[in-house]
C-alpha cells in the first residue's frame, strides 16, 4: 500500500511555524502581516474559501480583511478598491478570489494587484521573475505541492516529474517551479494537456505523476509506473462529496505514495497564501 501524503497534518505543522515566525516578525518590527481578501459575488465555493482562508490567517496571528462586494460591482469599482489597497501600508498581501462576474475582467484585475503584494503569485511580474529564475512570490497550489513533496523526504532533483495540465494557476507554474535550478527542484519536467497524444505511455514513464485536469478518477492505475508518486490535484465536486482527478483506490495499490481528496493538496494550498503573506511583510519591512 502507498504512503499517504498527508496534507491536513502538514499543513497544521507548517502553520505552527508561520505563526512562531508571525509573532517573531511582529514582536521585531511592532508590524502584524495582513491580508486583504476581495470578494465579488455569491459564488458559495468562493464564499467557502475566502472564509477559511481568513481563518487561517487568525490562526497564525495575522490581520485578515474581508471587502464582501456585491455581484454587479464593476470593474472600475474594483479597479479602484484594489489601488487603495495597494496604497494601504497595513496590507501586505491582497487575495482577489476567482472566479469574477462575468462583467470583470479577470486579468486586468490580476494584473492590477501591486508585484509587491501579489500574494496569490498570479501577476505578470510574479510570474515573470520565476521564469527567469528570481522567484518572489510562488503560486499557492504549486509552491504548496512542491513542500507536499520535499517534507515527506520525496526527492525531486534529477527526477523524472509528468504534470497533467498546463493552466496558469497550477500545471505551468508547477512545471516552472519544479524545473528550477534550485535546490528542492532541478526535475526533469513533461507537462500534458488535452492534445497530447498516447498520455498514458508518458504518464508511465513518470516517477511523480501530477494530477490537475478537473475530471473523476482521469489518472487510472494502468497510467502509473509501479513505485510512482502520485499527486492529485483536482477537486471535483459529486453529490457523494469531494472527489480528485485520481482513481485513488486502484492508483494506491501501485503507487509509493499518494495525496488524498481531501486532505491533500487543498490545505497546502492554503498554507502557502499565509507563507506568502509573511514574505510580503518582510518584503515591505525591508524596503521601507
Ligand atoms: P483548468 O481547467 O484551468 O485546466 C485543466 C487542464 O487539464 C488543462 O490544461 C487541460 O488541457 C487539461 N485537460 C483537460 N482534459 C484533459 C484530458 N482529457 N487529457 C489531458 N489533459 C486534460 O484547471 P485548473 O488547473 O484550474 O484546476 C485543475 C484541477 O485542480 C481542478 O479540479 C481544480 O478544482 C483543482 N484545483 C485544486 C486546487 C487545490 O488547492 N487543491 C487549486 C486549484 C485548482 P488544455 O490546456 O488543453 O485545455
Amino acid at each position: 500500500m502507498a504512503l499517504i501524503l498527508d496534507g491536513k497534518k502538514l499543513a497544521q505543522t507548517m502553520q505552527a511555524e508561520i505563526a512562531a515566525e508571525v509573532a517573531k516578525f511582529a514582536q521585531q518590527t511592532g508590524v502584524r502581516p495582513g491580508l486583504a481578501a476581495v470578494l465579488v459575488g455569491e459564488n458559495s465555493a468562493s464564499q467557502v474559501y475566502v472564509r477559511n482562508k481568513r481563518a487561517a490567517c487568525q490562526k497564525v496571528g495575522m490581520e485578515s480583511w474581508l471587502y464582501d462586494l456585491p455581484e454587479l460591482t464593476t470593474q472600475a469599482q474594483l479597479l479602484e478598491l484594489v489601488q487603495r489597497l495597494n496604497a494601504d501600508a497595513n496590507v501586505h498581501g491582497i487575495l482577489v478570489q476567482l472566479p469574477l462576474p462575468k462583467q470583470i475582467d479577470e486579468a486586468a484585475l490580476v494584473q492590477a494587484v501591486s508585484p509587491e503584494k501579489d500574494v496569490d503569485g498570479f501577476g505578470v511580474y510574479s510570474l515573470g521573475l520565476l521564469a527567469m529564475g528570481k522567484p518572489r512570490f510562488l503560486p499557492c497550489t504549486p509552491l504548496g505541492i512542491q513542500q507536499l513533496l520535499l517534507r515527506n523526504n520525496i526527492a525531486i532533483e534529477g527526477r523524472h516529474v509528468v504534470i497533467v495540465g498546463r493552466s496558469n494557476i497550477v500545471g505551468k507554474p508547477l512545471a516552472l517551479i519544479l524545473m528550477q535550478k534550485a535546490a528542492g527542484a532541478n526535475a526533469t519536467v513533461t507537462v500534458c494537456h488535452s492534445k497530447s497524444e498516447r498520455l498514458g505511455e508518458i504518464t508511465k514513464q513518470a516517477d511523480i505523476v501530477i494530477a490537475a485536469i478537473g475530471q473523476t478518477h482521469f489518472l487510472k492505475a494502468d497510467m502509473v509506473r509501479p513505485g510512482a508518486v502520485v499527486v492529485d490535484v483536482g477537486i471535483n465536486r459529486l453529490p457523494g462529496g469531494l472527489t480528485g482527478d485520481v482513481d485513488f483506490a486502484a492508483v494506491e495499490k501501485v503507487a509509493s505514495a499518494i495525496t488524498p481528496v481531501p486532505g491533500g493538496v487543498g490545505p497546502m494550498t492554503i498554507t502557502m497564501l499565509l507563507h506568502n503573506t509573511l514574505q510580503a511583510a518582510r518584503f515591505h519591512a525591508n524596503n521601507r
